[in-house]
């Protein structure tokens, strides 16, 4: 019986090392194949060659329009300050004029924006403005329309302030608020946007920073559909804004600040999103 047993145990054993050695020939060898009917030495080739390219997609290409504020004739003949509104605004007011320099809010504006646009294209944004001359009647209602005619991501529309004291200055920007009934939904963004090129442009120019303020009165901004921005740039009432603003290598500062901006919130954008 002893001996039966040692017999029995040992086939066994000779048995499974017989299966196991097999197997591992038939798969070093190859032939083993799997539901494609690819072997297994050609499915790890091929998996070498269909690897994902590793080049990133393309970059987009944000579209700007900047609205330079104004224009040379007034329009006082009124439309509705938001989509549906009943309550009315003249359709393009006058704007402020300079204390010292003499110069129209429309002529600065125009000026300041053109820069803008040059330093922004430079940093590679496809940029529209709004008006070219001073001799257009846009209201602010059809300026809004005009950016979500050209596909605009970013609005920012260009102004400078005026006030009764002369002691009064430094730049603002002005955004949409939470409750707006026109424009909530860009609240968010266009708080973000307003605060991010206010702070990059005191910083480029030195100005007084005044901070965002919140409005739902602006019927350009509340006719826009992107996030928007209005930046009063300073006060042409104060002498010392007024007669910085109208230096051309001023106004370099002034565009190169907006545009850092605007690069800013840019790229804040791109890195919620990438998130
Ligand atoms: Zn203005």
């Amino acid at each position: 019986m002893k001996n039966r047993m040692k017999i029995l145990a040992a086939s066994v054993l000779i048995l499974c090392a017989a299966v196991i050695g097999f197997a591992v020939l038939y798969f070093v060898r190859g032939d083993g194949k799997n539901k494609n009917g690819l072997s297994g030495t050609k499915r790890t080739a091929s998996k070498k060659t269909t690897q994902k390219p590793t080049q990133k997609p393309e970059k987009k290409t944000y579209i700007v329009v900047i609205d330079p504020g104004h224009q040379r004739e007034q329009d006082t003949s009124e439309e509705p300050i938001g989509p549906g509104a009943s309550e009315t605004k003249p359709k393009v007011s006058s704007g402020t004029s300079g204390v010292s320099s003499g110069l129209q809010e429309h002529e600065l504006t125009l000026q300041v924006s053109k820069k803008l646009k040059k330093e922004l294209k430079k940093r590679g944004y496809t940029v529209y403005m709004t008006r070219t001359t001073a001799d257009v009647n846009i209201s602010n209602a059809e300026r809004a329309g005009y950016a979500k005619k050209m596909g605009a991501d970013i609005f920012i529309r260009i102004h400078a302030n005026g006030s009764e004291s002369h002691a009064v200055r430094g730049a603002l920007s002005m955004a949409p608020s939470k409750k707006n009934p026109y424009a909530a939904s860009l609240a968010v963004k266009s708080q973000k946007l307003s605060r991010m090129v206010l702070d990059e442009y005191c910083k480029a120019t030195g100005m007084k920073n005044r901070g965002v303020m919140l409005t739902d009165q602006m019927s350009g901004i509340n006719w826009a559909s992107m996030p928007v921005t209005i930046l009063e740039m300073g006060f042409m009432s104060n002498p010392k804004d007024d007669m910085a603003m109208k230096e051309k290598e001023f106004q370099e500062k002034m565009a190169a600040g907006a545009a850092a901006g605007i690069d800013r919130y840019v790229q804040e954008l791109e890195s919620e999103e990438d998130r």
